[in-house]
């Protein structure tokens, strides 16, 4: 596995009951992963050479993050080296651009939207919006810009992640940022939804696929905070479709491994693609504890081409909650208070100095009460972060 971050540490976790000889890159020795995997390689996924020189000894190559370079994965490739996701694939989890094309290419519901090339051509879009609203365009007056169809989204088509790399901007003026770091950028209309769901699933290279339940996710300053599973007082209708949808794209972009679809849930009862991650995903953490087969192990059968495990739930609900970086550096003594008060609760730490505002790890819980095992999991978030004291 490429990359040593926490979905690397927990995927090698998920293979050492099934015997994989899992080899890592990673930048430091202080990686999430690199601390308890024993193979580690310690060199930059950037570079050519030293992709190669990992990749020899390897059945196969997979990924913790997008961030490889699509020319190295089609080297690696040309070199016989079974890379999955393939590069054809994992571009479009590299660059919104790309992605959004190749949705729209196969008709997949996706928010309004265009490569915008500066603040004035976002402002047109936003007309456009506002002009297929059906709303008629004030003119202007006194020398002022119109207001348009503004907020637009602008995201820059790579490198973002957690929210970094998208703006909400409200007029021209504050469009400017994104074109400042010289990177191509994507606008949309700001989708009204009602909530984020994502639909995950896993497919392997002989066509097999399974689907977990559609999840709800909460996202606090463009971080996921919250997932629920499976999503509440969703109408089974549209957890069909958003399982299909994703299953439709699995297959049509010949992804191998697992697929996360983040969703919007619309106002009006319609779901949009907001985006697609190629690997294990924040939103499908629930099923370490709360699913028959995790993510990190589907994943796993699914790169080596072994036939998948059962993805449904153990549970009625499970609800995940994100621990941020807090006031403590040692978790020994947030921890009595934690597992003495909820013998339940299953705590994923994952080896990181704790800094602010950074995800150091995750909480499950599951149950038959979807309040009762809300309030688990938060308390327990917030206790680990030092939100709360009792
Ligand atoms: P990242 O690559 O950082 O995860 P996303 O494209 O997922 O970026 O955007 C981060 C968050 O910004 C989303 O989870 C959502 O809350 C909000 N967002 C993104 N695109 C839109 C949109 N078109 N309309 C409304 N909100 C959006």
């Amino acid at each position: 596995m490429i990359g040593g971050g926490q979905l690397a540490r927990m995927a090698h976790q998920a293979g050492i009951p099934l015997g994989v000889r899992f080899k890592l890159l990673a930048d430091t020795p202080q990686d999430s992963a690199a601390q308890v995997v024993s193979d580690v390689v310690l060199g930059d996924y950037r570079d050519l050479d030293t992709l190669r020189a990992f990749a020899a000894g390897c059945d196969v190559i997979t990924f913790d993050h997008e961030h490889v370079p699509t020319e190295h994965l089609r080297a690696l490739e040309a070199d016989g080296i079974a890379v999955r996701p393939g590069p054809d694939a994992l571009v479009n989890a590299q660059d919104k651009g790309v992605m959004r094309a190749r949705l729209d290419s196969i008709g997949v519901p996706c928010p309004r939207h265009r490569i915008v090339t500066d603040p004035a051509d976002v402002t047109a879009f936003a007309d456009e919006l506002k002009r297929d609203q059906g709303e008629a365009l004030s003119a202007e007056g006194g020398g002022g810009r119109r207001a348009g169809g503004y907020p637009v989204v602008l995201k820059t088509v790579r490198g973002g992640y957690d929210g970094k790399g998208v703006w909400v901007v409200e007029d021209e003026q504050q469009a400017q940022a994104p074109f400042l770091a010289g990177v191509a950028v994507l606008a949309e209309e700001k989708v009204d939804f009602v909530r984020e769901l994502a639909a995950n699933v896993v497919r392997s290279p002989s066509g097999q696929a399974v689907a977990y339940p559609v999840v709800e996710s909460v996202q606090e300053n463009g971080v996921c905070a919250e997932v629920t599973a499976p999503a509440p007082d969703l109408d089974p209708a549209l957890s069909d479709e958003a399982q299909q949808l994703a299953l439709r794209i699995a297959g049509d972009l010949g992804i191998v491994g697992h697929l996360a679809v983040e969703l919007f849930q619309t106002r009006d009862g319609r779901i949009l693609v907001n985006e697609l991650a190629m690997r294990p995903h924040n939103s499908g953490h629930w099923t370490q504890d709360g699913a028959v087969t995790s993510q990190f192990e589907n994943h796993l059968r699914a790169v080596l081409d072994l036939p998948l495990g059962d993805p449904r739930p153990r549970a009625k609900w499970t609800v995940m909650v994100n621990v941020l970086g807090g006031d403590y550096p040692d978790m020994y003594h947030p921890f009595l208070h934690c597992m003495a008060r909820d013998p339940g609760l299953k705590i994923h730490m994952y080896g990181k100095d704790v800094k602010p505002g950074r995800k150091v790890g995750h909480v499950n819980v599951f149950g038959d009460d979807l309040e009762d095992v809300r309030e688990r999991a938060r308390h327990a978030a917030a206790y680990l972060r030092g939100t709360i004291t009792e």
